[in-house]
């Protein structure tokens, strides 16, 4: 008697759940045998939603010198040594504030983190290149002597929604945003006792 019931609804639920149209007639017709195949109609499972993009990234940077590729970053506890690279109690403190966003519906992610010299001093020469000269391009990279990435002492969050987030409860997790001009950026809390952050600098180049 449920068969009935089945035939009338296939129809229903073939026109709604197109996607689905070739595992719903499989399953039902495994419970009454009796069920027609939708005529002709084949549909890859999984190939309507399964699909990842799958970017082919420019040349590739060396391994390990904590270049993270693609732009939506990536996870605060991932085996990276974008990740392992950084001090330990930056890591502890990203890990607590990643869970704390979390718990408000914001996923925190890790844009860059610990980098090489190699790196940093790549990302400095594109800054001079972009920028047009050393002194503008400070104001957004540091030399690999001064930044504190080569250090494992600072990490850059995303995306935007995460970098608001952070800044605005990154204190009571011990992370401070350091520079006016970068939003994403994030440093531990000065030891000095207060839990407070410090006032915001310009840019980097405010730190020589
Ligand atoms: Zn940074």
């Amino acid at each position: 008697m449920h068969t009935e019931a089945r035939r009338n609804r296939i129809p229903i639920l073939l026109a709604l759940i197109a996607a689905a149209a070739t595992v719903t007639a499989v399953a039902l017709a495994g419970c009454s045998g009796k069920l027609h195949a939708p005529g002709g109609t084949t549909m890859p499972v999984g190939g309507l939603n399964g699909s990842q993009r799958t970017e082919q990234q420019p040349p590739q940077k060396p391994e390990g010198d904590g270049s993270i590729q693609g732009e939506n970053g990536i996870a605060v506890d991932a085996d990276h040594a974008a990740i392992t690279g950084l001090k330990p109690r930056l890591r502890e403190a990203l890990t607590r504030a990643a869970e704390g966003a979390s718990q408000e519906g914001v996923e925190l992610r890790v844009t860059s983190g610990w980098r090489s010299r190699e790196l940093q001093q790549q990302l400095l020469d594109s800054a001079v290149q972009q920028y047009g000269s050393e002194a503008e391009a400070s104001k957004w990279v540091d030399t690999p002597e001064r930044s504190l990435h080569v250090t494992g002492d600072a990490v850059d969050v995303g995306m935007l929604e995460a970098s608001i987030w952070l800044g605005d409860n990154g204190q009571r997790f011990g992370l401070c945003r350091a520079f006016e001009n970068e939003r994403w950026h994030f440093e531990l809390a000065p030891e000095n006792g207060t839990g407070q952050c410090p006032a915001l600098l310009p840019d980097p180049s405010f730190r020589r």
